[in-house]
């Protein structure tokens, strides 16, 4: 029979070995198997083992250690100081015993100088080096000691000052912060990803740390990252502040983002407040993850004084960590709907279940697959995670509450709206209603018809296009020309006036070049720009439904997805019905010519990159073609000048590297005029 301490020693050795084994899915590979109530759990019961028996503790423990070792082909960065850990208080209890230890080891320093709370971002540690005042590197906090630079990477993080304000002293220095991906643009890009048949994220902040570690910086551009400051380092412990309140507020002075729901606290009890507060109150109202607060001692001298706990944790800051959003409830059912593209998207319909102060009934599923990889069966008990804005999601079954033979669901095998036998491509994840004519897909279809971006009809809300299908005015885009006034005026909430200017704004729409009809017919992975490249090429809407997919493919910047999907649409009966209407309404299917001889930009070659912010890609190529000169998609000796928006990426520091111009939308805008 095995002793009691060997059964701990193999205890600590299974430990020991899971956490690394989920640090290193964690952080290296950015895509954890574990939940992180499930590792802190398993991390506190080997902290616990080892404190009660310190010679099971061995040297590579992960209670010793500080994320993972450095692995990627990134260039490694040794920081000028740390970038540490912190330890956990998971409830009030926990708190007062940190603040015992303290009172402790320091006394009445501890009362004098009170705590700084501050949100605990859930995103990826970084730290950016200033010198003279501008951003000269970028790196990940690694191991602790050594990072990775991601100096490129870190320069398209939209709210990263690349220069800081001129109250900033101008030796170098590290600030040092959490770079986060909000929440309402994760969503948006895993639905993007679903619908491209790309593996989705598990949560926002390994979106973040997956997508700052990349190899190809323009990647990282096309991510909506941002960044908090919350702590600060000089290679000679020279601090402009005195306390973490002061350095917190001098950040924002010189620039940097801090995070919001910070406080000051005299006492811990008014701390415990306070994070009741974030957690019940806050937490859920917020567009970007946190998994608790940080409480530190306020004064950076006695920060100083009480150091590090074994290299890993700092003694004068704590993580308050709050207990996920998360609810068990069961799935009721799972419902598809379709979406414009005529993607299918199954759905949950949960029993309505209380998360964060909210009822939640419905959570989204993404795709056939993830139903499959997380075993999700109606009927099932499941775990629901509701956070911010995020639409609801399910996290995973609870197969152990399962009663009974529970069926697999499977994708339906026809369009839940039209009944169309449904298609999935090869290597995509969404399955689609290949019928544009589908109803399911009419309503969002016309949303995207009118929208800014394609035929910009406005005055043409949603409830007001709902309006319409709902009356059996309008089936398909098409329709949209045959209205007359009089059919508006026979529905609720139209007067004369507003029911001419719809028409009139209709009309007008009919004028709008190719390039926007392309975009606004919705074809799959068609957006502005491959709508713009496409009509530039063949012209006319006539010679690019003729065109065989080969064809199409020739076209500079269309691929085989892009070219294979126009030409599908345009072999479809009801596509060339709806066609016709356009023809018989009077509306353009021709793309202008755009280079006017004596254009301000004639003969010039323009490159864009980044986020504009007024114009999207496609209105300023737009700007610049009208204007005479050319877009192109990358930076050469030969491109007169760059506009450069916020996060732009690789072309801006190429446009550097080359010594080219670049210039902002106002001065695009400017010079266009002539
Ligand atoms: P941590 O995330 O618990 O806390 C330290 C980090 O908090 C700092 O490095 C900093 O990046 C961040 N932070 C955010 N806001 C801050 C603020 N205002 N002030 C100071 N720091 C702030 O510790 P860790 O070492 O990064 O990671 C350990 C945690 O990661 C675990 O508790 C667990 O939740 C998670 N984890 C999960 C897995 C898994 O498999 N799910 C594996 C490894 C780690």
């Amino acid at each position: 029979m095995p002793t009691t301490e060997s059964k701990e020693a193999r205890r600590s050795e299974s430990l020991r070995e899971a956490l690394n084994r989920a640090s290193y899915e964690y952080y290296v590979l950015d895509r954890p198997k574990l939940s992180d109530v499930e590792y802190d759990k398993l991390f506190r019961e080997l902290q616990d083992l080892e404190a009660a028996h310190p010679e099971l503790r061995t040297p590579d423990s992960p209670t010793l250690r500080i994320g993972a070792e450095v692995q990627s082909a990134l260039k490694k960065h040794q920081h000028i100081k740390p970038m540490l850990s912190l330890g956990n208080a998971f409830n009030d209890d926990e708190l007062s015993a940190w603040e015992e230890r303290l009172l402790r080891i320091a006394g009445d320093d501890v009362t004098k100088s009170g705590y700084m709370t501050e949100l605990k971002i859930d995103g990826t540690a970084v730290s950016l080096t200033y010198e003279d005042r501008v951003l000269v590197m970028g790196a990940t906090r690694g191991n602790g000691l050594i990072g990775e630079e991601v100096t490129v990477n870190i320069r398209t993080v939209r709210d990263v000052p690349l220069r800081l304000a001129d109250a900033a002293p101008r030796e170098r220095m590290e600030i040092r912060g959490e770079v986060y991906f909000p929440f309402d643009q994760f969503e948006k890009m895993n639905e993007e990803r679903a619908r491209a048949g790309d593996s989705l994220f598990a949560n926002p902040r390994n979106a973040a740390a997956g997508s700052l570690r990349q190899l190809d910086p323009s990647i990282t551009a096309s991510r909506p990252l941002r960044f908090f400051g919350y702590s600060f380092a000089t290679a000679d412990d020279t601090l402009p502040f005195d306390t973490q309140e002061e350095l917190l507020e001098t950040l924002v002075n010189w620039g940097v983002p801090v995070a919001p729901h910070r406080r000051r606290c005299k006492t811990m009890s008014e701390v415990a407040k306070w994070a009741h507060e974030v957690e019940h109150d806050i937490r859920g109202k917020l567009n970007f993850a946190i998994d608790g607060g940080v409480v530190k001692i306020n004064s950076l001298a006695l920060q100083e004084e009480l150091g590090v706990v074994g290299g890993r944790d700092p003694r004068w800051a704590i993580a308050r960590k709050f207990a996920p959003d998360i609810a068990e409830t069961r799935l009721l059912a799972i419902e598809v709907n379709v979406g414009r593209t005529g993607a299918m998207n199954p759905f949950a319909v949960l029993e309505p279940v209380e998360i964060g102060g909210t009822i939640v009934k419905l959570a989204t599923l993404h795709n056939e697959d993830l139903i499959r990889d997380k075993d999700l069966r109606v009927g099932d008990w499941v775990q629901v995670k509701r956070a911010g804005d995020v639409i609801p999601q399910i996290l995973a079954s609870i197969p152990e509450k399962r009663t009974g033979s529970l069926r697999k669901w499977q994708m339906p095998k026809q369009c839940p709206a039209c009944g169309t036998p449904a298609v999935r491509e090869e290597g995509e994840a969404a399955v689609y209603c290949p019928n544009v004519a589908c109803p399911g897909r009419q309503l969002e279809g016309l949303v995207h018809f009118t929208s800014r971006g394609a035929m910009d009809i406005r005055g043409l809300s949603y409830a007001r296009i709902q309006q319409l299908v709902e009356a059996g005015l309008v089936k398909d885009p098409g329709d949209l020309y045959s209205l007359k006034v009089g059919d508006l005026l026979n529905l609720e909430g139209y007067a004369t006036k507003g029911a001419t200017g719809l028409i009139e704004a209709i009309e007008q729409s009919k004028s709008q070049p190719l390039s926007r009809l392309l975009n606004a017919l919705g074809v799959r992975h068609v957006g502005e720009m491959a709508a713009r490249l496409l009509a530039a090429h063949f012209g006319t809407l006539d010679k690019l439904a003729e065109a065989p997919e080969a064809e199409i493919s020739q076209v500079r910047g269309i691929g085989a997805i892009i070219a294979s999907a126009v030409e599908s649409y345009f072999k479809d009966s009801s596509a060339r019905k709806l066609i016709a209407k356009f023809r018989e309404a009077g509306v353009n299917l021709v793309e202008p010519k755009a280079v006017t001889a004596d254009g301000p930009f004639n003969g010039l070659s323009v490159v864009i990159t980044g986020i504009l912010p007024t114009l999207s890609r496609g209105k300023a190529t737009e700007v610049v073609e009208k204007a005479g000169g050319k877009v192109t998609g990358s930076v050469s000796k030969s491109t007169s000048f760059v506009v450069v928006g916020e996060e732009a990426g690789s072309k801006l520091e190429k446009a550097q590297s080359l010594g080219i111009e670049t210039i902002d939308e106002a001065e695009l805008l400017r010079r266009a005029r002539g």
